[in-house]
């Protein structure tokens, strides 16, 4: 469960996040969805504490691992990260790419790395090098990386903006798939009100680094809380 208070950062005096409070429950998806600019990755890479917040807090399972005083390492926080241009170590093998965050004994990691490249459907990979897969079955591999130390919070950060449609809908499908059997708190950042309608439990959207309305992707798609929202939902089909 991963839940955030009052999360706020400024640049040059300009808060680019803004108060921002979430909780994610595990086994369940949560975007945050807005326009570019708004604030969502900032407010991803302080919660993975690659970033710094000015105030606020984040908690993780009920326990606060970053307040403006006490800060848990990034490595040790239980968190899985996927982004789009997070890209899989070249050099290292599929089954290597999935087991590097892995400790423990070899029989062990090799357990972990199978059933994840199976969930995945790539079993049969674990041998090749990440150029000699395309671009959505090395996504794949990147999903089973990130999952493969269990983390307890996911964080994803437009995942599936380098892919074609057609790959795009099935990945996004397997990927609800895999996250859910792994019961992590998703928190999914996307500028795509589509993508959130099909992935979200719950959708969170964000202006000005604010969240502005949360809810439920059929009421927010049905109740727009103003005309912003609104236009921001209507290019939808
Ligand atoms: P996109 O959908 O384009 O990825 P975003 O919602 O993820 O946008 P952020 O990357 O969080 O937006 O950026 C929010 C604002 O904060 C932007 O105006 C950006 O220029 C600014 N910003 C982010 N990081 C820094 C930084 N390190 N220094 C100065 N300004 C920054
Ligand atoms: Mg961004």
């Amino acid at each position: 469960r991963l839940e955030i208070r009052d999360l706020t950062r400024s640049f040059d005096g300009q808060a680019v996040v803004d108060h921002v409070s979430l909780k994610v429950m595990p086994g369940q998806v949560t975007c945050l969805l807005g326009p570019s600019g708004c604030g969502k990755s900032t407010t991803l890479r302080m919660i993975a504490g690659v970033e710094m917040q000015d105030s606020g807090e984040i908690h993780v399972d009920g326990n606060l691992i970053c307040d403006t005083v006490f800060r848990v390492p990034p490595e040790r926080r239980m968190i899985g990260l996927m982004f789009q241009d997070f890209a899989l170590f070249p050099h290292l093998t599929v089954g290597q790419n999935v087991a590097f965050g892995l400790k423990g004994p070899a029989e062990a990691k090799r357990a972990r790395v199978e059933e994840l490249l199976g969930k995945v459907g790539l079993q049969r990979f674990v041998d090749e090098f990440p150029y000699q897969l395309s671009g959505g079955e090395q996504q794949r591999v990147a999903l089973a990386r990130a999952l493969a130390p269990r983390p307890r919070i996911m964080l994803m950060d437009e995942p599936f903006s380098g892919l074609d449609n057609r790959l795009r809908d099935d990945i996004r499908d397997e990927t609800l798939e895999v996250l859910k059997a792994e019961d992590a708190a998703v928190l999914l950042v996307t500028h795509e009100p589509e993508e959130a309608m099909r992935m979200a439990d719950e959708i969170a959207l964000m202006r000005d680094g604010k969240i502005v309305q949360q809810g439920a992707p059929y009421n927010v798609y049905n109740a727009p809380i103003d005309r912003h929202a609104m236009s921001f939902f209507s290019d939808i089909n």
